[in-house]
């Protein structure tokens, strides 16, 4: 059984995410969407919200589960007995930090390959980040995000402002 980690924050998931998703459980057994808690990076969902809105995104991909993790992500994916951890590259300028990481993460433990895959175009200028600075300040965000998560985020930034 091939099983692959996708890590990220997924603060939250957007369609470029779930492009990642949909390619990489095309050549895997199992995909594991792994959210971080990376409470430093003060996410606006919780851990158990991104989860949430993640395994609601991905219910109709059979091949695929939602878990969420801390700590060490090399020792998380020996945990879950991965062979691969699976990183979505967008543009150059994603490249050092996630060289650096996957370079770091080999030094850890040498077994875990890191593969990088990368976007439909229509989606590599989608972040996280910009979709809740477009959601924040009232805009459509339809085209970036699954309805339910448009719909978390109307709702969260209504309640803050
Ligand atoms: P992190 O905080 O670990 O960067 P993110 O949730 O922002 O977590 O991203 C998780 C992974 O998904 C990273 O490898 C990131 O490069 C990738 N990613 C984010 N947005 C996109 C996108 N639009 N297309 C492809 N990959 C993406």
């Amino acid at each position: 059984m091939r099983t692959v980690i996708y890590p990220g924050t997924f603060d939250p998931l957007t369609n470029g995410h779930l492009d990642i998703i949909r390619r990489a459980a095309r050549l895997f057994d199992q995909v594991v969407v792994a959210i971080a808690v990376n409470e430093g990076k003060k996410p606006l969902f919780s851990c158990r919200e991104r989860k949430a809105l993640a395994e609601k995104s991905v219910a109709s991909v059979p091949n695929v589960v939602v878990d969420s993790f801390d700590g060490l992500l090399v020792d998380y994916v020996d945990q879950k007995a991965g062979q691969a951890i699976i990183r979505g590259l967008r543009a150059l300028s994603d490249f050092e930090f996630e060289f650096q990481l996957a370079l770091m993460n080999r030094k850890l433990n040498e077994r875990v390959e890191t593969i990088f895959m990368m976007p439909k175009e229509t989606y590599t200028f989608l972040s996280s980040r910009i979709v809740k600075e477009i959601a924040r300040l009232g805009g459509d965000v339809s085209n970036f995000v699954p309805p339910h998560v448009v719909e978390a985020l109307q709702k969260k930034f209504r309640r803050r402002g």
